[in-house]
């Protein structure tokens, strides 16, 4: 039956996994994958997460089923943190919310949402770049993808009067996908005062906001802050739609624990969207897993738990930078290695676009046994007290050619 399938293309970020995986090299990093390493390199599980799994353990839970659109608590819990206890929506009950197989189930579930039922288009606008699977996600669920700049190659910066350009030239009322914080592949966040005008753009163009939260509290170390574009375009009275991932902030990767929101109208539109999401779930997964949203709402529902999270997600969002400030030190002042490494300072979150070219990637993972993406991007969270001088001089060897 499968005689005329084609053989598809390996998935460009695991492929990486499996060639590091394959190397024997004592000295080899896996700069790829976006997952957080500590400062051994190990995988990490939150404190804050094993106290909540006791607490969820001793409350013996068991195994049902949960809803189709998850765990009550779990999903009130999570649009508190996104859109905060001074939101307008939230306190008059006009968010609708499901729980969501992480953050790409609820990017999917917003797909297929607004594909079935957002009136005024079809098309989507995602940065230039963005995170991968952004682009088969909403194409698979019935959306047509499109691009606006986002990055300057030659400034290795925000492109704004690009993005500027091409969301007041888009069509009026298309959707575009904003990266609440830490874009993923660039590490380029635009300012506060970027926000804004890009809050009057999408008003003026009634273009329909769709954030995809995946790294809150990830970027500065503080939640609040992490939400400050969210939150202003809810403040500025736009209606948005958020997808929310609890992979990286609690460490939940393979829980999968997500949520997927929309602001609307009233309680009574509430219904009727919290009813078509169902429709929209029901036959795609059923409900959700259990155990992740148990452990988010167990720490997100209790005052001491939820303190000691927020430091830890600040730990680690501050090991990464003191990383950042580290590659920069020892690119620019040890080691004089031609070129302006200053972005990797300045860049936010788990990765950085170190403007390394595809044939500079090459040669690092070959003759150095450092593993990226072709297109420069390295995960922070894989660089140690450890392993950074040796992957300074790496990348000084590969930029001298
Ligand atoms: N959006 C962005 C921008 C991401 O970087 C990621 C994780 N790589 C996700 C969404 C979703 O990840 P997950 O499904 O594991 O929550």
């Amino acid at each position: 039956a499968w005689a005329t399938v084609p053989a598809g293309p390996p998935d460009p970020i695991l492929g990486i996994t499996e060639a590091f995986k394959a190397d024997k090299d004592p000295r080899k990093i896996n700069l790829g994958v976006g997952a957080y390493r500590d400062e051994h390199g190990k995988p990490y599980v939150l404190q804050t997460v094993k106290k909540a799994e006791e607490l969820v353990l001793s409350q013996n839970p068991g195994k049902e089923y949960l809803g189709i659109t998850g765990l009550p608590e779990f999903t009130a819990r999570a649009a508190l943190l996104a859109y905060g206890a001074e939101s307008a929506p939230l306190q008059q009950g006009s968010v609708s919310v499901t729980q969501a197989i992480s953050g790409t189930g609820a990017l999917r579930i917003g797909g297929a949402f607004l594909a079935r039922h957002y009136p005024h288009s079809k098309e989507i606008y995602v940065p230039a770049p963005t995170w991968g699977n952004h682009i088969p996600l909403f194409r698979d669920a019935g959306l047509d993808v499109k691009f606006y700049r986002y990055f300057n190659k030659s400034t290795v910066d925000l492109d704004f009067e690009g993005l500027k350009a091409d969301l007041l030239a888009a069509p009026e009322g298309a959707i575009v996908l904003l990266h609440a914080c830490a874009h993923n592949p660039t590490g380029i966040d635009p300012t506060p005062e970027q926000w804004a005008v890009i809050s009057d753009i999408v008003k003026e163009k009634k273009l329909f906001p769709f954030f995809d939260m995946a790294y809150q509290g990830f970027a500065s170390g503080n939640t609040a802050r992490d939400a400050f574009a969210l939150r202003h375009f809810v403040a500025q009275g736009h209606q948005v739609a958020v997808a929310q991932s609890f992979a990286k902030n609690m460490g939940l990767y393979g829980e999968r624990t997500g949520a997927f929101s929309l602001t609307v109208s009233d309680p009574e539109e509430k219904a009727r969207v919290d009813s078509q999401l169902k429709i929209i779930i029901r036959p795609m997964y059923s409900n959700p897993p259990a155990y992740g949203a148990r452990i988010a709402s167990a720490i997100l529902g209790d005052p001491a738990l939820y303190g000691q999270w927020e430091t830890e997600v600040k730990g680690m969002a501050d090991r990464i930078i003191s990383m950042r400030e580290k590659v920069y030190s020892l690119l620019t002042n040890d080691l004089k290695t031609p070129g302006e490494w200053g972005h990797i300072k300045s860049q936010i979150g788990m990765f950085s676009y170190t403007g390394l070219q595809t044939a500079q990637t090459k040669t690092l993972a070959q003759k150095a046994h450092v593993y990226m993406t072709a297109d420069g991007r390295i995960s922070m969270a894989g660089l140690n007290d450890g392993n950074v001088e040796y992957f300074a001089q790496s990348v000084d060897a590969a930029v001298r050619g």
